[in-house]
């Protein structure tokens, strides 16, 4: 009902970033290749998410937005092992119940796509949609039915932030996929496919940081395999801005992971200050527990000493051969 579905909603969409976390992450799974994010207002006025992957047919859209119908879980084991990104079909029912939502998609082959508009959780229209193949996601008015959760949103300067960063997440981890950003109209970001992960972080921080970091060689340690670029002791910032991790393609952040990089940089790094990481770490899925939070943000892992160690490793072996 309306009412479950908006409580539910407040955990899963907090704010406008938690939008984009959760609609390009489904573009990512539909397989685009061009990704474009457009916020108003820092994205509480509105979100719009037009992607080029594969869509859906009107059945799949219409029940896309009914809770709990995600196409990707298909039995029980899946739920240990799971791959794409979604796995709980609740962030268009919960984003569609909080805003005034609209769903344009169409499949590549199909003559006429579907649109669907729904109004603080209630379907108003469907109707044939005529545009390009994939599909554009657009949420306005963020929390306009719900003024406790409208509260919390903190100034558009600030929301864009966020917005902003968890773009630079998800485009970190997919260099392969072009991205778009644009805010009040204006073009934020601008990443054109890349098959070279150092180009596309070049892209987000600029050639002289990005000439400056340090080349992880890809190890395995206790099933942990780490590779990445981090920056030396003299790069660190005193915020964690630059600090990204990924799990099996996944931004995340870990206690294991933060004590890892602190004891890998140990006595060079100074006291409150963060150094610059872009980490990937794959690890077997059955060895972490993802759905700790509804933000899906928090990882646990079964093993939190293994990944420590293996993170503390690979940052010091890194730093010395730089020292060399
Ligand atoms: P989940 O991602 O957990 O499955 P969502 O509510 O995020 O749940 O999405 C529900 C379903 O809608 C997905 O499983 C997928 O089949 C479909 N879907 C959502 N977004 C897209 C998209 N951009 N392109 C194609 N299909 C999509
Ligand atoms: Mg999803």
């Amino acid at each position: 009902d309306a009412l479950a579905s908006q409580v539910a909603a407040g955990e899963v969409v907090e704010r406008p970033a938690a939008l984009v976390r959760e609609l390009v992450e489904n573009s990512l799974d539909a397989g685009a290749r061009h990704i474009e994010v457009h916020a108003q207002r820092g994205g509480i006025a509105m979100i719009r998410i037009v992607d080029d992957g594969s869509g859906m047919d009107r059945e799949d859209a219409m029940l896309c937005l009914e809770r709990h119908a995600t196409s990707k879980i298909r039995t029980k084991e899946d739920l240990g092992a799971i791959h794409t990104f979604g796995f709980r079909g609740e962030a268009l029912p919960s984003i569609a119940s909080v805003s005034r939502f609209r769903l344009a998609t169409r499949e590549k082959t199909a003559l006429v796509g579907t649109e669907i508009e729904v109004n603080g959780g209630k379907m108003v229209a469907v109707r044939d949609h005529g545009g390009a193949p994939g599909t554009v996601v657009e949420a306005r008015s963020l929390f306009f039915n719900v003024p406790a959760r409208r509260k919390f949103l903190r100034t558009e300067n600030t929301e864009f932030a966020h917005v902003e960063q968890q773009l630079r997440l998800h485009a970190i981890a997919n260099p392969q996929v072009a991205f778009t950003l644009t805010h009040n109209g204006d073009l934020v970001l601008h990443l054109p496919a890349t098959r070279d992960m150092l180009e596309r972080i070049r892209g987000l921080v600029g050639d002289e940081l990005a000439s400056r970091l340090l080349k992880v060689e890809e190890t395995t340690l206790h099933g942990v395999t780490i590779s990445g670029y981090i920056g030396g002791p003299g790069m660190s910032r005193s915020n964690r801005q630059m600090q990204t991790t990924y799990l099996n393609g996944r931004p995340i952040e870990s206690a294991s992971i933060s004590y890892g990089l602190r004891e890998g940089y140990h006595t060079a790094l100074m006291k409150g200050q963060h150094p610059v990481t872009f980490l990937f770490i794959q690890m077997d899925a059955q060895a972490f527990d993802v759905n700790v939070h509804p933000a899906k943000k928090e990882v646990r892992f079964h093993d939190g000493n293994s990944v420590r160690e293996a993170i503390a490793r690979c940052v010091s072996r890194t730093l010395e051969k730089a020292a060399k």
